[in-house]
């Protein structure tokens, strides 16, 4: 293809997204194909010779959409959303006709400053006091890996690069089972090893760490000889919206000078709402935070934002300066390369600034107040129906529910779980809460409306009946 066919094959793709997204309410949310149906259905070798575009497309429309679960979908109720407001998605048709490679500052300068003006945004937007830099990951896994590469260089005197872990006490870090696998991830990457994972039972309906388990779990461990190195804290965990309470383990981690990071990779967003800031008070007490606008606020995948108190800490670790990576003549500029694990960098800045310009923070706290009360509503109207258990209740737009029928309650709901998905009306996920499996229920799609959530009663009830 040459850029005179690319024209109008992109006005093409601007119709077809924009249909896509028009008849998303007629197609099944979660893909209905059967495993290997697609790749069967994919010729074994690659062509010899260049194939016309209108095959191509041909075969992507027929053999690969229906393939495809439609994260998109204002029905779509699992796992967390992954949003891309039409805005944003254009941001990123730009950005790949650009293709820039942002890793330093030199390599796009209006990419790096623009980052750096866009963190700056979301974190007024959040209300992360000033003394916090941030700065756009590609996902919230890699600042929590990011986070724990710091807490084991800053724990070891920024040894550890050089001199591996070998002859070093062993090093904990502490959480609660509530956290995203990320972090059980990020350990075994950063070569603390999973039994130095150190687990803090919690309590309460928000499920949140148990400050004086972690501070006595902290003391054994010196006493064992063992080296603390920091504590990892969760603000909407992902089975239920565990979230600790942040002043509590601050209160900790400053008495024991250890590092801490906050994932709030999901309700991050929904701080731009200040009633919603109560959830993570004492968050600015910690030294790393990261929230995800690509999820719930409708920043395209990828892009993660996180937060630091003090990014010195951070390039400390991952800084590496080569003579290529040299940028001679430019002295005091960021380079965020030494602030991330990969050294390319895509300009994820612009979605952002396209996002926040285009919908306003005023925009963008309706939307997310709506999903917050809609799912109050069907937690309400579940609760009220006959058969049903609300498991937890929601913590801002997410909460856990079961059927209470036949013997196996877990087997009932597995069942119940994937009809409703064969279905295809609405798509939800399972998690597990104290041993049961249960049924999640988020809302949080860019257009979900009323309605939407209020259809996901009917077929849950409609076919719980059935
Ligand atoms: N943290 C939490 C609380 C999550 O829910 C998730 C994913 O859903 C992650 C971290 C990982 O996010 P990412 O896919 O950006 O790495």
């Amino acid at each position: 293809m040459n850029w005179e066919e690319f024209r109008a094959w992109g006005r093409r793709a601007a119709d077809w997204a924009a249909d896509y997204q028009a008849g998303l309410r007629d197609r099944p949310v979660r893909a209905q194909v059967a495993p290997g149906a697609v790749l069967s259905a994919l010729p074994d070798a690659p062509p010899e010779g260049a194939e016309a575009m209108q095959a191509i497309f041909d075969d992507f429309e027929q053999t690969l959409m229906p393939g495809i679960t439609h994260w998109q979908h204002p029905r779509f109720f699992a796992y967390f959303p992954a949003n891309a407001a039409p805005v944003s998605v254009l941001a990123e048709y730009f950005v790949s006709a650009i293709a820039a490679q942002c890793m330093l500052w030199q390599t796009s300068p209006a990419a790096t400053e623009l980052e750096t003006r866009v963190c700056d945004w979301m974190r007024q937007a959040i209300g992360l006091p000033d003394g916090f830099t941030g700065v756009i990951q590609d996902s919230a896994s890699s600042a929590t890996l990011c986070a724990v590469l710091t807490m084991r260089e800053r724990a070891l005197d920024w040894q550890g690069n050089k001199a591996g872990l070998s002859g070093q006490p062993r090093l904990r870090v502490y959480c609660s089972a509530e956290v995203h696998t990320s972090v059980d991830r990020a350990i075994w990457v950063a070569g603390l090893g999973e039994e130095n994972l150190v687990r803090i039972p919690t309590q309460g309906t928000t499920r949140a760490m148990d400050a004086k388990a972690l501070r006595a779990a902290i003391e054994a461990d010196r006493a064992a000889g063992h080296l603390p190195a920091g504590i990892i804290a969760c603000t909407g965990g992902t089975s239920a919206g565990a979230s600790d309470d942040i002043a509590a383990v601050m209160d900790v981690a400053e008495a024991e000078a250890l590092y801490t990071h906050v994932d709030a990779a999901w309700a991050g967003s929904a701080m731009i709402c200040p009633e919603f800031r109560s959830l993570w008070a004492g968050v600015e007490r910690a030294d790393s935070v990261v929230m995800n606008p690509h999820k719930w606020l409708g920043a395209q995948f990828d892009c993660t934002t996180h937060f630091l108190r003090n990014p010195g800490d951070l390039v400390r670790t991952l800084a590496i300066q080569p003579e290529y990576l040299k940028t001679h003549g430019a002295d005091g500029v960021v380079n965020y390369s030494e602030w991330s694990v990969p050294l390319g960098r895509r300009f994820r800045a612009l979605k952002l600034w396209f996002l926040i310009r285009a919908h306003g923070l005023e925009g963008l706290r309706e939307m997310i107040r709506n999903h917050v009360s809609w799912a109050q509503d069907l937690a309400a109207r579940l609760e009220a129906t006959e058969g049903f258990e609300i498991v937890t209740p929601p913590m801002l737009s997410l909460f856990t529910f079961r059927h209470l029928g036949g013997d196996d309650l877990d087997a009932h709901n597995q069942d119940l779980l994937n009809r409703i998905n064969d279905d295809g009306r609405i798509y939800l996920t399972q998690t597990r809460i104290d041993g049961a499996l249960v049924i999640r229920f988020q809302a949080g799609a860019f257009t979900a409306t009323a309605e939407d959530v209020a259809m996901a009663h009917d077929v849950i009830t409609e076919l719980a009946e059935a």
